[in-house]
């Protein structure tokens, strides 16, 4: 198989799949295709929404069709796009057992041409003793090194499915033991019930564990991951494919879903939607049809903003507004929004994987933003790359004037030259949210001259400068003067240093400033 990287953005990524002859681009969402109950017929999928690939469950169809002579699945199906098959896994987590041994659905998936295919694995589950987790951790283990001689050699991607459920130690092990084996794609397993809980910030754990621990060069699969809110932050830890029965399940309980949250069809007074669906209807049209022909139409329109969803995702990597994108629909419900919050504790792994300048300027809201690539990049480049001009011994902090680039500013022009006989030994550093500090050398390249932040700055974001220009200061050490206005964020500064270096406050970079800045240069 090959898995070729287009673009990047976060842990996110563009790929393309190549299986059998066909292309898929990721990241992708797969609608779940029940073949006996079929919402919406396989063969409009691909035209009408835009889905390259669905997911099935092979089980189902077994027991149903095992009989038919040289049943193919994108026949039996009518779509010839990408066709992943579960294995009954599933039926596992919720009945206890199948009445399938691993060869025969292994067999099975070959023998009906599935594209993607997945080992009979044991899923965690959720509020299950630490033993049974254990159990179900090594039985897929051990289930996954039994099917390796089966799947060898044939033209399926096969699916290592990695189980753990909360106990990171065991996710962990899970995707590092999987990973070691031959299989073409990973997927974390059981996090729908987390998902239907809400329970958020479990999920990010569960997930960036299973990324972190499992090739990086491997697509990896969310199951069960489906309401479009999930997308953003599913793609930015590394995500691949989803899959979900959401966008059915949901319309059958006329649960109209929207990247913002999910709605009751009946507390709808407007369709908030501009698929092919609602764009032309209200929500009494919808009301007076009949309960079949309304619920199947809410389908379709739950599966239009999911796969409308993946594309503005899409384009967020493209255009290397992944974090932003993720901010805002975290912003759909609070639990999203703490998920936001663990997310940030993983945010040196995904400036890791963002490549650098993509032409953008970057916004910074609040102190959610701190998490941004751009601002763990900057600090760490400059504590450990930047060094100040080996000539000059003295650094004076400014508080930043209004307009960027700093360095270009009229009043700062006018204090260096009318200090120009220190010139040879000063090297200015402008204080600011929320990178910490900029060298006037580095106050005309990116990140620091394109960005914008949000004023008046949050209790974290002044924290968070304060402190990367504390560690700064502390790894290059040098003789050092502050000229302050009475920002709070300098306050803070003045406060934590707590005397450290001679500061002087300033009202704006004149005559007064230079005055002041004069007499403790000849003091120092
Ligand atoms: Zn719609």
């Amino acid at each position: 198989m090959s898995f070729e990287l287009r673009d990047r953005d976060l842990l996110g990524r563009i790929g393309r799949i190549t299986v059998k002859g066909k292309t898929l681009e990721t990241p992708a969402f797969m609608p779940v295709v029940n073949p006996l109950i079929e919402t919406i017929l396989p063969n409009r999928l691909r035209k009408e929404f835009g889905c390259d690939i669905l997911i099935t469950n092979s089980y189902i169809i077994r027991n149903h069709f095992q009989d038919v002579p040289d049943l193919e699945l994108h026949k039996l199906l009518d779509f010839d796009g990408v066709v992943m098959t579960d294995s009954g896994a599933y039926q596992i987590l919720v009945y206890g057992e199948v009445e399938v041994t691993q060869p025969e659905i292994i067999d099975w998936q070959k023998k009906i041409g599935s594209d993607i295919s997945v080992i009979l694995d044991i899923p965690t589950g959720w509020d299950v003793p630490r033993e049974t987790v254990e159990y179900t951790v090594e039985e897929t283990l051990k289930r996954a090194e039994a099917a390796l001689p089966l799947i060898e050699d044939t033209p399926n991607l096969w699916v290592g499915p990695i189980q753990g459920g909360k106990h990171l130690d065991l996710v962990a092990k899970s995707a590092k033991k999987i990973g070691e084996m031959p299989f073409d794609v990973h997927a974390l397993g059981s996090p729908t019930e987390v998902m239907e809980r809400y329970m958020y910030p479990v999920l990010v754990d569960m997930a960036m564990t299973a990324k972190l621990n499992a090739p990086i060069e491997r697509p990896i699969h969310l199951f069960g991951a489906g309401h479009p809110n999930i997308f953003a932050m599913s793609v930015a830890m590394g995500y691949d494919l989803f899959d979900s029965a959401a966008y059915a399940l949901f319309a059958k309980d006329e649960r109209y879903l929207t990247n913002r949250g999910t709605y009751l069809f009946k507390d709808l007074q407007y369709l908030p939607c501009g698929c092919p669906i609602c764009r032309n209807r209200s929500p009494e049209d919808l009301r007076d049809m009949p309960q079949h022909e309304r619920q199947r139409l809410i389908a379709e329109h739950n599966l239009h903003v999911t796969m409308a969803e993946m594309q503005t995702v899409k384009q967020a990597i493209y255009e290397g507004s992944l974090w932003d994108l993720v901010e805002t629909r975290a912003k759909g419900h609070a639990e999203m929004t703490s998920a936001l919050k663990t997310l940030s504790k993983y945010s040196k792994y995904l400036e890791e994987g963002s490549p650098g300048f993509k032409g953008k300027g970057i916004f910074y809201y609040d102190y959610h933003s701190l998490a941004k690539p751009e601002v763990i990049r900057y600090q760490r480049k400059l504590v450990e790359n930047y060094r100040k001009p080996a000539n000059k011994d003295t650094r004076i902090l400014l508080t930043t004037p209004n307009r960027k680039p700093y360095s270009r500013n009229q009043g700062f022009k006018k204090l260096k030259k009318e200090l120009k006989e220190y010139s040879d030994r000063v090297e200015y550093c402008f204080i600011a949210a929320p990178y910490g500090l900029i060298p006037e050398n580095l106050a005309e390249t990116y990140p620091t001259s394109q960005y914008q932040i949000a004023e008046p700055l949050d209790y974290e974001t002044i924290q968070h400068t304060v402190g990367n220009i504390i560690e700064y200061l502390e790894k290059h050490p040098a003789k050092t003067i502050i000229a302050y206005k009475d920002t709070p964020l300098d306050q803070e500064l003045i406060k934590q240093l707590d005397g450290k270096y001679p500061a002087v406050l300033i009202n704006e970079i004149d005559n007064d400033a230079k005055e002041a800045i004069l007499k403790q240069l000849t003091t120092i």
